[in-house]
């Protein structure tokens, strides 16, 4: 099966709206420098497709993963980490004001399933059928159509719970395994026990990992209020993680923040983080697991 990566920013996307500091000026300029919030496009060995989060750039999302191949659209099945805006503010799309839709499984947790059913513009979705709410057992995987060859576990990770909780998927293929954890508040809070994060993903059996950067250091949000949003910082992880090994995992990091130095590759913050071992992801990859 195939994962393509369809976002690498943060839920404000780059540029940012309301940023007119040098950080998004220069993705106005030039726009072939913008970058969408994250999102995964997965393809099932049966041809199936199926989308990890549901964003508002998904028109965009489409272009660039039809672009790349064949694609049956529109997908079988969503699949929601938490309610956070750039995360489920693209599921209004689905319903009869643009593509009218029928039958789409949304693939999250009861918590998530309960924010849904008791909003009016996403409850009239469930009435009228556009979409299909599928609550996943939060520690088993399942396998979001028949046949599709691969299957998703939700792990629950902490994150600001306002609204829903949240979850980090893992996409088992025939093959290898991918852990998509856009958003964390803390690797104290989301390493249980006595491990570090290598040993937390081998015990997860993780070949890819794509993984919260959303800051590379506090010190570009000096204007807010950490506590309001917080984040491990890559400095942070790239501490923890030390060099890369042989035999670890590839780790990517996503859901950058306008401000993040490593939306521009030739930054030394990039360098530093490339000669670690360690990787950024990129819009377009695709892995095949
Ligand atoms: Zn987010
Ligand atoms: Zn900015
Ligand atoms: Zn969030």
């Amino acid at each position: 099966m195939e994962v393509t990566v369809l976002g690498i920013a943060q839920d404000g996307g780059y540029p940012q709206v309301g940023c007119l500091k040098d950080c998004c000026a220069k993705a106005r300029d030039d726009p072939t420098l913008s970058r969408m919030p994250v999102s995964l496009g997965l393809k099932g060995t049966d041809g199936s497709t199926h989308m990890i989060e549901a964003s508002r750039m998904m028109s965009e999302q489409f272009g660039l993963w039809s672009s790349l191949g064949n694609l049956d659209w529109p997908p079988s099945s969503f699949s929601l980490t938490h309610a956070h805006l750039g995360h489920i503010d693209g599921l209004g799309l689905l319903g009869r004001e643009v593509m009218g839709l029928s039958g789409i499984k949304v693939h999250c947790s009861e918590s998530m399933s309960a924010l849904i059913q008791k909003t009016p513009s996403w409850e009239i979705m469930i009435d009228q059928g556009v979409i299909e709410l599928v609550i996943w057992n939060s520690t088993g995987p399942f396998e979001p159509s028949e046949g599709c060859g691969f299957t998703i576990t939700p792990i629950p990770v902490p994150h600001r719970s306002e609204l829903s909780d949240n979850h980090a998927l893992i996409i088992r293929g025939g093959t290898r395994s991918l852990l998509f954890m856009p958003d964390q508040d803390s690797w104290s809070e989301t390493l249980v026990g006595d491990v570090d994060i290598l040993q937390w993903l081998r015990q997860m059996d993780i070949d890819i990992a794509l993984i919260d950067g959303t800051f590379w250091d506090y010190s570009e949000i000096s204007n807010r209020d950490v506590t309001e949003i917080p984040h491990p910082t890559v400095t942070e992880t790239l501490r923890r993680l030390g060099i890369k090994g042989d035999k670890d995992p590839e780790i990517h990091f996503t859901h950058l923040n306008h401000t993040n130095p490593l939306f521009d590759e030739r930054s030394l913050q990039s360098e530093k983080l490339v000669s670690m071992g360690w990787e950024i992801c990129k819009e377009g990859s695709v892995f095949y697991l």
